[in-house]
């Protein structure tokens, strides 16, 4: 049986904090490969202030260079509007058919809002979830974190340390090593011309750099 972590995220842009929790999961969760999906139109984010999808995968394929077992999907790109996980997952579980099991990776403050997702009961009978704390969202992972609708389909099982759902499929926390690093905080750093140094890796760095990214005009497009 083959294990297929599933990483969305805006990526706007990629950085340590990403790499290293999805690192520590792929180890732990003995996971075959990670797969970074960067999101066209997330429906939880203001688009206007989101920069070109085709430059944000070209810092996500920067970052992942030199690992082999993260890879990168543009299948949220190629779809025609908004990002819906339910559709994500639904291609990812057709494309690697049963025997593979697909492990959707997210931290805690993105679950919370699970319930306001499209078709979101859906999601926990096409894949498990692993619910990584997040630095400076001190709040730690519980039952009542789950979606309240669906609470009455989970039970506890301490030899998997998570939350089985009665589709099989199961909701996993995983506290990882804080690392505060935020892309909000590094547009911030990089639009009043401080460092960045050590919060993404230097090839990103340089990228944004060379292509003048995160100056005012640059976070105004879209797509
Ligand atoms: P922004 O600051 O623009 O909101 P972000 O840093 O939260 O961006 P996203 O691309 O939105 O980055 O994050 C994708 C996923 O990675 C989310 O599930 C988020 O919870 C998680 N994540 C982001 N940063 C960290 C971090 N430092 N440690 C652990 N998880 C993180």
């Amino acid at each position: 049986m083959k294990k297929i972590g599933l990483f969305g995220g805006t990526f706007n842009p990629i950085h340590f904090g990403h790499l290293r929790s999805a690192e520590e999961i792929y180890e732990s969760f003995q996971l075959d490969r990670i797969i970074f999906i960067p999101s066209a139109y997330p429906p939880h984010k203001k688009t206007e202030r989101i920069l070109a999808a085709s430059l944000r995968v070209e810092m996500v394929q920067l970052a992942l260079a030199g690992n082999a077992h993260f890879s990168l999907s543009e299948v949220e790109l190629n779809r025609q509007g908004k990002s819906y996980s339910v559709e994500t997952m639904a291609h990812f579980r057709q494309q690697f058919g049963t025997p593979t099991d697909l492990y959707f990776i997210l931290g805690l403050d993105a679950f919370l809002e699970v319930n306001t997702w499209k078709q979101y009961t859906d999601l926990f009978e096409l894949c498990h979830f692993i619910i990584m704390t997040r630095p400076g969202f001190e709040k730690k992972f519980s039952a009542e974190h789950l979606p309240v609708e669906l609470a009455r389909h989970f039970w506890y099982d301490d030899q998997k340390n998570g939350y089985v759902h009665r589709s099989g499929y199961g909701v996993f926390p995983k506290e990882i090593t804080a690392l505060d690093i935020s892309s909000t905080r590094i547009r911030e750093n990089f639009q009043k011309r401080r460092s960045v140094k050590y919060l993404l890796p230097p090839a990103v760095e340089e990228f944004i750099y060379r292509n003048k990214l995160y100056q005012a005009k640059d976070i105004e497009s879209v797509g």
